[in-house]
């Protein structure tokens, strides 16, 4: 273990903030020779940048770093793919530190937990799964590391979606909660920019032939809240405002930005009706235009039966490490809403414990990575046994 809290040491100083593609790229760089001499097929996929808006919501065009895919016998009867990611949700700010908390091994550091952590139970439970004794056929695998999840995954989601979709399951490899629960319902969650179009005019000497696009937007955002609070499960927040350049001038262009979360996957569609109504009694009412951009990035998971399925199967291999196993929901997002959306029974907070997740004091609990190693070869042992026995999906494995 020593070897591989020294190898979780070195990925933490590689700085790979998510608007840092080149920093991305030395990170998953670093992970191909690692994939390779499992005897997999590794590729560094380059993604097309995304479209998004900038704070004066002009449409900008950002780069990612490339995808990390690696593939070990496709042709076999049971896949399972892992999914982790190598982006940081922020620059690094000092090098890795060892310490304890609790008297427990800690490794503190901007991505140590998030996600770094769950790329090393990920690599060293295969490490150990191939090193074992396997029968032909085994199972199969794929490995999928994405640059930009804390982005929202805009430019790797499409792939990682289709290439997911001939898997039986997947399991993905963020933080689990502090006391060890895998991740099971996760919100929903969409990020939009509202640009309001006005009329540019002397504030005192022609104001009838001006259009506040401040004071449309200012309306928009107190209609925007009334909707939320009117709909239970739902919640908005305007992030980012801004607009106008004189008091004197009528602004002719305003800008703001919000984040909406919900758990129903209907409220996606309410949320969309709502935004069309407002978005349309905002025009009429101030003789202004309105372009909205934006969507849910993060559609709403709960677990479907396959899903709940591939968790129990999950508690039956941690029992037989000696281990119980229990799951709870969560407010934050992951690529496990993008599987789940997509039909692909997945299991979520594989990842190793910590805390101080998106925050400079990010750390995480060294002991808790052999642990989820553990849980996850038993795991993949338990796929090879039903993979000699005939080959059934693992989500639906009983
Ligand atoms: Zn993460």
């Amino acid at each position: 273990m020593d070897d591989l809290f020294g190898t979780l040491e070195r990925w933490v100083r590689v700085a790979s903030w998510s608007r840092d593609p080149a920093g991305v790229r030395r990170m998953v760089a670093s992970l191909t020779p690692l994939f390779r001499s499992l005897g997999a097929c590794v590729d560094l996929v380059s993604l097309d940048p995304w479209n998004t808006w900038d704070e004066d919501g002009r449409a900008v065009r950002v780069a990612v770093g490339p995808a990390l895919w690696a593939v070990k016998r496709p042709m076999a009867p049971v896949q399972v793919l892992l999914v982790a990611h190598a982006d940081t949700a922020l620059p690094l700010a000092a090098p890795p530190e060892r310490g304890t908390h609790r008297g427990r091994p800690t490794l503190r550091g901007v991505g140590a937990l998030d996600a770094k952590g769950g790329i090393a139970v990920a690599w060293e439970a295969l490490r150990r799964f191939e090193a074992g004794d396997l029968p032909e056929p085994a199972v199969g695998w794929g490995v999928w590391i994405a640059p930009d999840e804390e982005l929202g995954s805009p430019a790797s989601a499409p792939l990682l979606v289709s290439r997911a979709a001939r898997y039986g399951a997947a399991l993905v490899f963020e933080p689990s909660h502090p006391d060890g629960a895998l991740v099971s319902d996760r919100t929903g969650s969409g990020n939009f920019t509202v640009v309001v179009h006005g009329r540019r005019a002397h504030a005192g000497r022609n104001p009838d032939e001006g259009r506040n696009a401040v004071h449309a937007l200012a309306a928009f955002v107190v209609e925007l809240e009334r909707w939320a609070e009117d709909t239970p499960g739902v919640r908005v927040n305007v992030g980012e405002i801004r607009g106008g350049e004189a008091v004197n001038v009528i602004p002719e262009r305003a800008v703001a930005r919000w984040n909406v979360r919900c758990r129903d996957p209907l409220d996606v569609q309410r949320f969309s009706q709502g935004l069309t109504r407002i978005h349309a009694r905002i025009e009429a009412r101030y003789d202004v235009r309105l372009e909205v951009h934006g969507e849910f990035g993060r559609p709403p998971r709960r677990l479907d039966d396959r899903t709940l399925a591939l968790y129990e199967r999950l508690a039956e291999c941690a029992g037989r490490i000696g281990r119980s196993l229990r799951w709870a929901p969560s407010g934050g997002v992951s690529d496990a809403n993008l599987l789940s959306a997509a039909g692909v029974a997945c299991a979520d907070g594989l990842g190793p414990r910590g805390d101080g997740m998106h925050t400079p004091e990010e750390w995480v609990d060294l002991h808790s990575l052999e642990e989820r190693i553990e849980l996850v070869t038993e795991f993949l042992r338990t796929l090879n046994a039903a993979c000699r026995a005939g080959g059934r999906s693992p989500g639906a494995v009983p």
